[in-house]
């Protein structure tokens, strides 16, 4: 039985963890919980520590968390940062995997790059899974996140026991570069879905309609969507704007979808409004920003319509 097969049962497998962030953490935690022997690394000490403080092992580098591993997970901001602590110099995780080792890349990153790496790391004889998730921190620590798995069908079965570890959903959607793909293309229907939403809550308000009873009505309505549900009452009624997922991550996951069109020549006019209204709420609230905070972009537009 392949290791990694084996953690819930007998001798522990080997996962190098890479990017203990909001995501990363949780899904760590996972695995450590599930009977694998976890070896993180994060530039940030207190997630490092995190870690450890939960049973798993806190390394310097990226190379240091991959060796000795059967799999490396990657949870980082984008393709171009998992590319860097793979491949980048003497502290990259690549030089220190085995031959066989398997790199599951679980960020949201864009497609055509993940082949690219695909074919770099298949030199080293490391195989690529690209598996992006679905769902926040809550899934992430319940484990019940929604997993697209790209790549070869052997490699993928290999690691599913690592994935459903940190999964309650697991979908298998083609080649290399296919869920990062199907990553985007969600999370720029997703974006539309949380603009349309906020819009028409300011204009309703405007209206002298009641943005709780907006709400329900669209809830119990064709306008529902997962902000409506899930987001407009905790996140934007109150102005928290602290969901957990940043606006920086969503505008990138809107410009891979919209890149992705232009890159096989489709006419995409509507994702590249989106990934426009996005990456100019960006540069107005910072890169600390919630993705929800579009609500307050769009209420600063509207301060500055009724000031002029
Ligand atoms: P995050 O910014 O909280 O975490 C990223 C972590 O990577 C940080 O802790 C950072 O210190 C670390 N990091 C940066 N460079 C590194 C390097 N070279 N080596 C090791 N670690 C490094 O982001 P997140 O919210 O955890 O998101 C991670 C990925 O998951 C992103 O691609 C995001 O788009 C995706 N995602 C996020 C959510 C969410 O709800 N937050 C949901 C689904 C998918």
């Amino acid at each position: 039985m392949p290791a990694l097969e084996q953690a819930a049962t007998a001798a522990p497998a080997t996962v190098g963890f890479i990017g203990l962030g909001t995501m990363g953490l949780p899904m760590a935690r996972r695995l450590v919980e599930h009977g694998y022997t976890v070896r993180g690394f994060d530039p940030v000490e207190p997630a490092r520590a995190a870690l450890a403080a939960a049973g798993g092992v806190a390394c310097a580098s990226a190379a240091e968390a991959a060796t000795g591993a059967d799999a490396v997970v990657t949870m980082l901001p984008d393709g171009a940062v998992v590319r860097a602590a793979m491949l980048d110099g003497p502290a990259a995780a690549a030089h220190a995997m085995r031959r066989g080792a398997v790199l599951i890349e679980m960020s949201s990153s864009a497609p055509l790059a993940t082949r690219a790496l695909g074919d770099a790391l298949a030199q080293a004889g490391i195989a690529v899974v690209d598996a992006p998730v679905s769902g926040g921190v809550r899934k992430a620590e319940a484990g019940t996140l929604s997993i697209m798995a790209g790549g070869d069908l052997d490699v993928i079965a290999q690691v599913r026991p690592v994935l459903r570890a940190m999964g309650s959903n697991l979908f298998e959607t083609g080649a290399l570069g296919s869920a990062h793909a199907m990553k985007a293309l969600n999370n720029y229907v997703s974006a539309a879905g949380l603009i349309a939403a906020c819009e028409a809550i300011q204009i309703g308000r405007a209206f002298g309609l009641d943005p709780v009873v907006m709400t329900d009505i669209l809830n119990a309505s064709t306008g529902r969507n997962n902000t409506t549900e899930n987001k407009l009452k905790p996140f934007i009624l109150t102005e928290r704007y602290d969901s957990g997922f940043g606006l920086a991550l969503m505008t990138k996951d809107i410009g891979i979808a919209a890149g992705l069109a232009d890159a096989l020549d489709r006419a995409a006019p509507f994702s590249h409004a989106v990934a426009d209204f996005a990456r100019q709420a960006l540069e107005r609230l910072g890169r600390e920003a919630d993705h929800t905070a579009v609500d307050r972009y769009l209420k600063l537009l509207n301060g500055e319509r009724d000031a002029g």
